[in-house]
């Protein structure tokens, strides 16, 4: 049987990296078993429900190269259907209208919270007359729908990624609401635990992939499952993603959206190989750097651990730098050509820009840090401190650099490569009996204000060709 997995999020907030690796793990599994991954939006929630959040998820799935099988379906759009479901259960008695008042479930709340006991309701109303049912309707009481839990019953399910797990009716909370407050004999809008069963059954879902923190809702479902007489799924319940501190990654750890993840630099084939190991690890570990498509090839959900996963930013920046390395010029050459243009830097030229991607390329860890490696080859950078103590206390730091351009004029030298760059050099060291330390060390002053950069001779090249090279050593020379 074709396995089907789903998504399903609900449009109140950006695309959350807890919600993208689930995301991860469902459609990882479905690839793997040459299965199906869809999307289905739970945007029951008016109030807090928002196109534009609707709009950032499916983006960001997009952007991380998660993509989905079928047209994603609308929660919304199929109210009229499980308000119908509702009905079903109202009728062969498995639910039942309850009139508890707000004001009468606070009470009972603090009844219960003075004498220790966790909140219950107390299912009064679960065996109402059709006469006492009117009189309620009559005295214009608004109702909901609750669901009959069965206190005696347990639970049980196998968990793919848990094993067993066993739950008791009797901690469920009570009768379960299945639709919001209305007035009259009206059914009000449906509530998540029975839009959820109703829509992956309509949807053939096989499993059930989603954080551990819905396991009693997976409880609860299982007995609408079953009251519906509809097929099980298989659950699986993935382990959240905790801070350093152990405590579960929220908005209070700065970054925990997909957008600001891509605003700071990260690639999506980083960020998704990282989020595949946040909470599994394979068997057969040849590298840590896997695509998507090989790491789908090995993926079980059997693998997938039961405790946190802490979110590890220094391995996270790693994998990123690692295929910053192995990117293809060209691409990552057009990825970074976006901060230049927002920096307005111009280039000299085509092949100038893809040799200055190369040689900052094993510098970067962000793509943002393009902008401080590339900007002192588009700006000025001023000399500091340790640059003029250098030029100060080596007097031969100076003559090498009047050396260079000295032969710069007398070969008539116009543009400096690497061979040109090397031969200046040495004849500096050779004739005039300069250090080629002190030589390279004044002219990386001049060029980048300080004793630290990038590859000197390259760098040389870069500077000659954009022209500015000579500008930069004279300024030391004033
Ligand atoms: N809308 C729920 C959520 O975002 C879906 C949970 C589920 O996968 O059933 O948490």
């Amino acid at each position: 049987m074709e396995k089907r997995l789903r998504l399903a999020p609900s449009p109140t907030g950006l695309l959350h990296i807890g919600t993208a690796r689930t995301a991860l793990f469902n459609w990882l599994y479905a690839k793997k078993n040459n299965g199906k991954f869809l999307i289905r939006i739970e945007d029951t929630d008016i109030l807090r429900s928002k196109s534009e959040y609707e709009t950032n998820i499916l983006n960001g799935l997009n952007w991380l190269g998660i993509n989905w099988d079928e047209e994603p379906i609308k929660q919304s759009n199929r109210i009229s259907i499980h308000k119908n479901h509702i009905k079903r259960l109202l009728e062969i008695g498995a639910a039942y209208r309850c009139f508890t008042s707000e004001s009468e479930i606070n009470e009972l709340r603090e009844k219960q919270k003075k004498s220790g006991l966790p909140p219950k309701h107390d299912n009064r109303h679960r065996n109402l007359t059709s006469k006492e049912i009117q009189e309620f309707i009559s005295q214009g009481k608004s109702s909901v729908i609750r669901f009959k839990v069965d206190e005696e019953t347990e639970i049980r399910w196998n968990d793919q990624i848990r094993g067993e797990i066993k739950w008791q009716g009797k901690d469920l909370g009570g009768d379960l609401v299945l639709s919001r407050r209305t007035l009259g004999n009206e059914i009000g809008d449906p509530l998540y635990n029975l839009a959820v069963v109703v829509d992956d059954n309509f949807m053939n879902i096989t499993h059930v992939v989603r954080g551990e923190d819905h396991i009693s809702n997976t409880a609860k479902q299982i007995l609408i499952y079953k009251a519906l007489d509809y097929k099980l799924p298989i659950f699986s319940h993935t382990p959240l993603i905790l801070n350093s501190e152990g405590k579960k990654l929220s908005k209070r750890d700065c970054v925990t959206s997909i957008d600001e993840f891509k605003e700071m630099g990260y690639l999506p084939e980083a960020l998704t190989n990282y989020m595949a190991f946040l909470g599994w690890s394979t068997k057969v570990p040849e590298s840590e750097i896997l695509s998507l498509k090989e790491i789908s090839k090995v993926f079980d959900l059997s693998d997938v651990n039961k405790a946190g996963a802490k979110f590890n930013w220094e391995k996270l920046n790693w994998i990123n730098s690692q295929y910053i390395k192995k990117m293809e010029l060209p691409k990552l050459k057009k990825l970074i050509k976006k901060f230049w243009h927002d920096m307005g830097w111009e280039s000299p030229s085509k092949e100038w820009e893809l040799k200055l991607t190369n040689l900052i390329k094993d510098s970067m860890i962000l793509l943002k840090d393009a902008i401080d490696l590339s900007k002192p080859f588009f700006s000025l950078s001023e000399i500091q401190k340790e640059g003029n103590d250098f030029l100060k206390d080596n007097r031969e730091a100076k003559e090498s650099l009047k050396y260079i351009l000295f032969y710069l004029k007398q070969d008539n030298i116009s543009k400096v490569n690497n061979d040109k760059a090397r031969e200046i050099i040495s004849k500096i060291s050779i004739n005039h009996s300069i250090k080629k330390g002190i030589v390279m060390k004044s002219l990386r002053i001049a060029f980048f204000g300080c004793l630290s950069g990038p590859d000197l001779i390259k760098s040389w090249e870069l500077f000659s060709e954009s022209k500015r090279d000579l500008d930069l050593i004279k300024r030391c020379l004033i």
